[in-house]
């Protein structure tokens, strides 16, 4: 029987065709035919005012982080539950990322928390979506509203996901998104930064031109272009925005495929999760998912590795994260925990994520199969 990875990267649709209209078109670097098709697709999934295609969601959060101004000393409170880019952009300015617990029922930032970690050094909030399901943006929105604070999604996991009806990537200042081969929408490695601000758009498209007047200038709007401020390369070449344009035209096939298989393993692992073997995602009120992932909680650190482990001896890759990075040798180093992050040191412990993927299809029932037959060996 074949190995069933994590993850598999697959073409859905136009993306071949696509690589060759744009070879065709003499133009290899960005910001040409295709980049323009995928800003104006990303800003209509995302609701967002603009969208700026940049090389990956690392890339989007860094240019993030120099919009919100952020100067040496500066704190910016996120979850320790992320991945590394989110803390690294804001330590690559030079300030402080304050990491804080999440919620154990979404497993997003807790703003109770965020409340609590504020100082007058603070200057922004970076939000994760964890799994594709939106944060408590509303709560998030009335703390950065009360302390004159930047709000900014990673919204990395969230294409496609709604908070109360609003699309991720409209939900706060700026969002970050990734298109790297793990996520819904791929171009290999890939990212987009949408910008709610309209006084935010301009230094934007400046910071991901090198610091130059560039975008005005292909719009006409100045006669030559120059360098105006700080910024560096942030944009992807032409042949990945047009393998990205082939995918996210198919956006709303691959998130009904994702989750279909979502809900199937959902209620795969029900009777195992109602008798407290188990826990399973739970959806946040009032959003919607995109089927980026899913995950079982298991009891402890053991039963974890036991039990991935079992996965393996059958050909099943299934991998854990995230090693909190409060507690990382780079968090120490650029960041800050006021106190003890139970909630994320118990996640690392216990969360193993199954194989999702657009191509799974009837695999998914050897996955499950496999899984409950070591569950019930091991009650
Ligand atoms: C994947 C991911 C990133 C990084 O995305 P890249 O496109 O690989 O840079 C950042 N944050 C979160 C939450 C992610 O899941």
């Amino acid at each position: 029987m074949a190995r069933i990875p994590f993850n598999k990267p697959s073409l859905v649709g136009r993306e071949f065709a696509l690589l060759e209209d744009a070879l065709g078109r003499g133009q290899l670097s960005g910001d040409g035919h295709f980049t323009k098709l995928c800003n104006a697709e990303i800003a209509e999934l995302t609701d967002a005012s603009t969208a700026l295609l940049t090389h990956s969601c690392t890339a989007a959060l860094e240019m993030a982080a120099i919009l919100c101004d952020l100067a040496p000393g500066d704190e910016v409170i996120m979850p320790s539950f992320t991945f590394v880019s989110t803390a690294n952009a804001v330590a690559l300015r030079g300030a402080v990322p304050v990491f804080v617990d999440i919620d154990p029922d979404t497993l997003n930032i807790d703003p109770s928390q965020v409340e609590a970690a504020i100082t007058p050094k603070t200057r922004a909030i970076f939000a994760v979506h964890y799994a594709g399901f939106p944060a408590d943006m509303d709560a998030l929105a009335d703390i950065a509203r009360a302390h004159d604070l930047l709000l900014v999604e990673d919204a990395a996991q969230a294409l496609g996901s709604t908070y109360k009806g609003r699309k991720a990537g409209s939900l706060g200042d700026m969002a970050a998104f990734s298109f790297h081969e793990t996520k819904n929408i791929i171009s290999g490695e890939g990212g987009a930064l949408t910008v709610m601000r309209p006084d935010l758009i301009e230094r934007a498209e400046i910071i991901r031109e090198k610091g130059t007047n560039r975008s005005r200038f292909l719009r006409g709007q100045v006669d030559k272009y120059t360098w105006v401020d700080i910024g560096s390369s942030f944009l992807p070449g032409e042949l990945v925005a047009a393998f990205l344009y082939g995918q996210l035209e198919q956006e709303p096939a691959i998130r009904r495929t994702r989750l279909g298989l979502f809900d199937h393993y959902h209620a795969a692992f029900a009777d195992l999760a109602a008798r407290g073997r188990v826990a399973l995602p739970r959806q946040p009120k009032e959003t919607t998912g995109n089927g980026h992932m899913f995950y079982l909680l298991m009891r402890d650190i053991e039963d974890r590795d036991a039990f991935i482990t079992h996965l393996r001896d059958h050909d099943i890759i299934a991998p854990f994260h995230y090693v909190p990075l409060h507690s990382a040798p780079g968090g120490r180093r650029f960041g800050r925990a006021d106190h003890d992050l139970p909630v994320t040191d118990e996640t690392y412990a216990r969360l193993v994520r199954l194989p999702l993927y657009f191509t799974l299809g009837d695999e998914i029932d050897r996955v499950i199969d496999i899984s409950r037959a070591w569950l019930g060996a091991n009650a």
